[in-house]
């Protein structure tokens, strides 16, 4: 199979502060972050391109029990981007002993930070995080 937009291609754009997705040709629909088929209709028929970066927090959960690597608590939050996909993240601007409801709905922008390797995966990796926006 032949891939738009690899790995590689995906984190070393995050580290450039671009966040890239895929856009089909058959739908129109954006894919982010980006798989191998269009998320809305399984197109392979897709062009790289660069979301903008700002989304609606549709839900949360705060993580007080944490997998090994990672330091409780956080906020695991998912967003749903302008370009209609919804996408997984840390929100990373907020206590997590404030984050309640009100947060349902609000605005975020779209960013990144480096998660570090462990026994699992294949070294450091960057990943979306949300922050609050201004409104
Ligand atoms: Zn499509």
């Amino acid at each position: 199979m032949d891939y738009k937009l690899t790995y590689d291609q995906y984190q070393q754009g995050l580290e450039q502060g671009k966040l890239l997705g895929l856009k089909c040709n058959g739908c129109d629909a954006v894919t982010f972050p980006p798989k191998s088929l269009c998320r809305e209709c399984n197109g392979s028929d897709l062009n790289i391109t660069e979301i903008k970066g700002h989304g609606t927090l549709r839900t949360f959960t705060v993580i007080r029990v944490a997998p090994e690597g990672f330091t409780p608590p956080y906020v695991v939050a998912m967003a749903e981007i302008d370009e209609g996909a919804w996408v997984m993240g840390n929100l990373v601007d907020i206590s997590p002993d404030d984050a309640d409801m009100d947060l349902i709905g609000k605005k975020v922008k779209l960013g990144s930070q480096i998660v570090k390797g462990d026994a699992y995966s294949g070294g450091d990796s960057r990943v979306v995080t949300f922050s609050l926006a201004e409104e």
